[in-house]
C-alpha cells in the first residue's frame, strides 16, 4: 500500500509518476538518441490542460526527437526533502540530465514555479550561472505574445510568439550545434530572441503557417484539469479590438478560422469530452453546428471562451452547451461600466449580458458566471454603482441560475494600446473588492483574484530584466509576497523600457464587425 504523502521517498515518488502516466492515453515516445526535456512550471494537472504545450511537445517527437515531459512537482517540498528532482514522466529521468530544457511558460506569476523547477533539479537559474555542462534553456509559450522580457536573465534563448514552424529547428540545433552556433541559429529564425546579445531589442512575434492549424491535443489526461478533454482549436487570434487584451487583432493578422467540417473530422472516437479552444471561438460562424454535431454524437463539450454577444445572438450557442451537460454558463463583461466597456473596445452592452442571464436561468444551467476586472483606468465610484446596479438586474433576470462575478484587477499588458497604464494600487482594489462583496451579498458570489498577485503580475508585465532578478532575490528570500514586494519596490521604474509602446489612442472607435453570417447560424 502506498506511504501517506508526508512520508514519501524518492521511490514512491516515481511510482506514482508513472502510475499517473499509465492513466493517460496518448502517443507512446519515439526511440531516438535525441532526447529532450519539454518542461512546463506548473504542475501536472495544469501543463496537461495546455493545448500548446502538447502541441509542441507533439511536434518535437514527429521530428524524431524524444521530447519527455517534465512538471513543477505536485509538491516541492515534498521532492526536496526526499532529495528526488523533478522526473521525466516518459523514462523518470532526472530534469537536470537533459541536454536542453525547452519551457512553455504562460503567466507572468510561474516565475516562481520556474525557478524551483529548476533548482530542484540542481540547475543554476541564472543564465549566467550555468556552464557548457549545464541544460541549454529555450523559453516560448503564451507569455511571450505580451511580456516576455522579464525572462531574460533565465533564458538562453526564447522563441516568442506562435514557435510550431520554427522549435523543431531550435531544438535541433541546440542538440547539434556549440553555444554560440545555435544562439545564432536561433537568432535568425522568425522570433527567435537571444537575450545576452538582443537586450530589450525584441524581434517580431512568429506567426505559425496554417498546415500547423488546428492544434489539438495528442494525450487524454484523467489528472489533467480538463480531465480526459479532447483540446482542438476551432480558430485561432481574434478580430477584435479590446485595448486590454494581447490576442486582439493586431496580434498576427486577426483570427484564422478552421472549417467546421475539418474540425468535426479531428475529433477521435475515443474522445468523450471535447473541449474547442480559441480566443474568439463563439465567434465561430459554425459553431452552434459544430457543437449540436458533437452533442449528437454523445459528447460532452465545453468551449474555452464565449462574448455575451455571441451568446445573447446566437441561442443555439447555450442550448448545445446546455444539451452537452455544462452546469455553468461564462462570459466576460470585463469593465465595470457601459462608458469603461466602450472605451476599451469591447464590444459588450448590458443588454447583451441581460439575454445571457435570461438564457442561463431558462435553460437550466445552475450557474451564470460573469468575469469582470476592477481597477482599469479612469474607473470611478460612479462606474462601481453601476456594476452594483447591472450585477443585480442580471442575477434577477438568471434565476434560478445563480450568479457568480470573477472579478480579476487589471494589470496592464505590453503591446496592447492599455500599456504603460499604471496598476490602480492594491489597497484601492482591495477596498473595491470589499465593497462589491458587501453590495452583493445575496445577489451574486464574488469571487475576486487576489490583489496583490495581480499587481506582481503587473510589475512583471511591465518590467524588464530587472523586474526578472528582482523575483529571484524574492525567491531566494522565501518567495513570500511580502518579500517579492520589498524586492519589487526596489526595482528602479527607469528600467521599464518601452520597447514596444502602443500609439493607438485609448479609445479604439473601431469594432469591426466579425466574419459572422448570423443566418447560417441556426436556433434550436
Ligand atoms: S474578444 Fe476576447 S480575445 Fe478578442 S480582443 Fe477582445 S478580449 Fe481579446
Amino acid at each position: 500500500m502506498a506511504r501517506p504523502s508526508k512520508h514519501r521517498g524518492a521511490r514512491d515518488l516515481a511510482a506514482a509518476l508513472r502510475e499517473r502516466v499509465r492513466a493517460e492515453t496518448g502517443p507512446a515516445l519515439p526511440a531516438s538518441p535525441h532526447r529532450v526535456a519539454m518542461a512546463y512550471p506548473s504542475p501536472y494537472a495544469v501543463g496537461m490542460s495546455s493545448l500548446g504545450y502538447q502541441r509542441i511537445t507533439m511536434l518535437l517527437r514527429e521530428a524524431g526527437i524524444a521530447a519527455e515531459r517534465v512538471f513543477l512537482p505536485d509538491d516541492p517540498d515534498e521532492h526536496e526533502r526526499s532529495g528526488t528532482p523533478p522526473l521525466s514522466c516518459e523514462t523518470g529521468t532526472p530534469l537536470g540530465r537533459f541536454p536542453v530544457i525547452a519551457v512553455s511558460f504562460a503567466y507572468e506569476t510561474e516565475l516562481l514555479g520556474l525557478f524551483r523547477l529548476l533548482d530542484l533539479a540542481g540547475v543554476p537559474v541564472l543564465r549566467e550561472e550555468r556552464n557548457e555542462h549545464h541544460p541549454r534553456i529555450l523559453i516560448g509559450g503564451p507569455i511571450t505574445m505580451a511580456s516576455p522580457t522579464f525572462l531574460a536573465p533565465f533564458a538562453d534563448a526564447m522563441l516568442l510568439g506562435e514557435a510550431e514552424d520554427v522549435v523543431v529547428t531550435a531544438v535541433a540545433e541546440a542538440l547539434r550545434q556549440d553555444r554560440e552556433a545555435w544562439l545564432d541559429t536561433v537568432a535568425a529564425l522568425p522570433g527567435g530572441w537571444v537575450p545576452e546579445r538582443d537586450g530589450a531589442r525584441l524581434p517580431a512575434m512568429a506567426k505559425a503557417s496554417e498546415r500547423h492549424l488546428p492544434a489539438r491535443s495528442a494525450w487524454l489526461a484523467p489528472e489533467a484539469e480538463l480531465s480526459s478533454m479532447f483540446l482542438l482549436e476551432g480558430e485561432r487570434g481574434c478580430h477584435r479590438a479590446c485595448a486590454f487584451c494581447v490576442l486582439r487583432r493586431t496580434t498576427n493578422g486577426g483570427m484564422r478560422l478552421v472549417d467546421g467540417d475539418r474540425v468535426l473530422s479531428l475529433v477521435p472516437d475515443e474522445a468523450r469530452k471535447v473541449g474547442l479552444v480559441g480566443a474568439a471561438i463563439s465567434d465561430h460562424p459554425e459553431l452552434p453546428r459544430l457543437l449540436e454535431a458533437l452533442v449528437a454524437s454523445g459528447r460532452q463539450v465545453s468551449v474555452s471562451s464565449l462574448r455575451a454577444d455571441r451568446i445573447a445572438k446566437r441561442p443555439g450557442i447555450a442550448h448545445w452547451l446546455r444539451q452537452s451537460g455544462a452546469r455553468t454558463l461564462t462570459t466576460a463583461s470585463d469593465g465595470a461600466s457601459e462608458r469603461l466597456r466602450r472605451a476599451m473596445s469591447k464590444g459588450t452592452t448590458h443588454e447583451h449580458l441581460l439575454a445571457c442571464a435570461q438564457q442561463a436561468g431558462s435553460l437550466g444551467f445552475d450557474i451564470f458566471k460573469v468575469y469582470m476586472m476592477i481597477g482599469v483606468p479612469g474607473e470611478t465610484e460612479a462606474d462601481l454603482d453601476e456594476l452594483v446596479a447591472s450585477t443585480r438586474e442580471l442575477a434577477a433576470a438568471a434565476r434560478p441560475a445563480r450568479l457568480a462575478l470573477g472579478v480579476a484587477p487589471f494589470a496592464a499588458k505590453r503591446q496592447t494600446p492599455l500599456d504603460g497604464q499604471p496598476f490602480a494600487g492594491i489597497k484601492v482594489v482591495e477596498e473595491r473588492l470589499k465593497r462589491l462583496d458587501r453590495s452583493l451579498r445575496g445577489a451574486a458570489e464574488v469571487r475576486p483574484a487576489s490583489a496583490r498577485w495581480a499587481w506582481v503580475e503587473h510589475e512583471l508585465a511591465q518590467g524588464g530584466a530587472e523586474a526578472g532578478l528582482a523575483m529571484l532575490t524574492a525567491w531566494r528570500a522565501g518567495g513570500t509576497f511580502s518579500a517579492v514586494k520589498r524586492a519589487l519596490l526596489e526595482v528602479d521604474p527607469a528600467t521599464r523600457r518601452p520597447w514596444t509602446r502602443y500609439e493607438a489612442p485609448l479609445v479604439d472607435p473601431i469594432v469591426r464587425r466579425p466574419p459572422v453570417d448570423e443566418a447560417a447560424c441556426p436556433s434550436p
